[in-house]
């Protein structure tokens, strides 16, 4: 029946190499690569508003903190995203609710625009809009655990150039196809960045960097945050693979479509290896976490990033990576194909 021939069609295509040819391909996505990077004009921009609000904020909290966390400061940015910024501070007085209300009062003051405290979200912010720069930013309260894995994917993507190569054409498909809405239940930019940096831990061009011995430590509510961060110490570490991101896109996909076992594995940065459900008992569906693919968070390591995908959106999410692995394999024109919008 159906389902015989379709499992012997996975199973013949595990099996199959890499298209001889993949590296015709090349140019073009290096040259969508280089249409998606911020420009430096952007990024001064960003710094400015960064500043800009640190003095405002800090004139009413003088002890706090503002950093900019998420894709424009963890180097897997597209141009034109929005600024995450998070605001440190220690004011045992208020609670992070009371804090947000504040905080909308003094940016008001400040004459930004467009402010809007949502305080009843899973992770409360206040919006804002500055009209000296024209950008848009979110700005959250306490958050450190997300400035400190922003540090992480940032000091991963100096170590190879190949890894933001890759995880800016992932994110581009990913968004195109629609799979990139952790609201409805398929997968965050975060989690794509960190299966990215899987596959190239397991073809050894980056290296695992929690399990070396570690140069950077922070603890962040009890989680122990600790590895080599170095990285201009290695950057000849993958030197001696020739993939080129043509050849890793094909290899990503080719992996989630038919080489991960959703029934087993759990893919973790953390120990640059892939572990067992068994061994994290993610084996069953626990409140809403389905576990029904497992990507681990190198710091909170009870957290599984594939959390949010219910038994609806893994089969979107796997005939994706099935189109996308079988564009890349077989299609004419991979570098347009593979970014097809996505029609209903
Ligand atoms: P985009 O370009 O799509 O806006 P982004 O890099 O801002 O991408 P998001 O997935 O919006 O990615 O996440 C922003 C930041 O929030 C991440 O860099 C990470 O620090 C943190 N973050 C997001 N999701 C999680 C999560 N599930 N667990 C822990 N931290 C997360
Ligand atoms: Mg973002």
């Amino acid at each position: 029946g159906h389902h015989v021939s379709s499992q012997r069609i996975r199973f013949q295509r595990r099996n199959m190499p890499c298209r001889y040819d993949i590296d015709r391909f090349t140019p073009s996505f290096l040259s969508i690569f280089e249409s998606l990077v911020p420009s430096q004009e952007e990024i001064a921009k960003q710094k400015q508003l960064l500043t800009s609000l640190s003095r405002i904020i800090n004139k009413e909290w003088p002890n706090s903190k503002l950093y900019l966390y998420g894709s424009c400061a963890n180097s897997f940015g597209f141009s034109n995203s929005d600024i995450d910024l998070c605001l440190s501070i220690d004011d045992k007085e208020m609670s992070k609710v009371d804090i947000i209300l504040k905080l909308a009062d003094i940016l008001q003051a400040a004459n930004l625009r467009n402010i809007q405290p949502l305080t009843r979200a899973r992770v409360p912010i206040v919006k804002l809009m500055d009209p000296e720069t024209g950008l848009s930013c979110d700005i959250c309260v306490n958050n450190l655990l997300a400035v400190v894995n922003t540090k992480l994917l940032r000091d991963y993507a100096q170590i190879d150039r190949r890894l933001r190569q890759l995880a800016f054409i992932v994110k581009h498909w990913a968004k195109s196809r629609r799979v990139n809405e952790t609201y409805q239940g398929t997968l965050s930019s975060y989690a794509y960045v960190i299966m990215c940096i899987h596959l190239l831990q397991l073809r050894r061009l980056l290296p695992c960097l929690q399990e070396m011995e570690a140069t950077y430590f922070v603890t962040v509510d009890e989680n122990n945050c600790a590895y080599f961060d170095q990285v201009d110490k290695l950057n000849n570490y993958g030197a001696h693979s020739r993939d080129t991101v043509s050849r890793l896109l094909w290899a990503f996909f080719h992996y989630w479509a038919y080489e991960h076992d959703y029934t087993k594995d759990v893919i973790s940065i953390r120990t640059g290896r892939i572990i067992s459900k068994e061994r994290k008992d993610w084996t069953r569906r626990v409140g809403n976490d389905r576990h029904l693919i497992c990507i681990e968070d190198p710091f909170e390591i009870s957290h599984d990033l594939g959390r949010v995908v219910d038994k609806f959106t893994i089969k979107i999410l796997r005939e994706e990576f099935e189109r996308a692995a079988n564009i890349l394999q077989f299609d004419l024109n991979p570098s347009v194909t593979l970014f097809e919008p996505y029609v209903p």
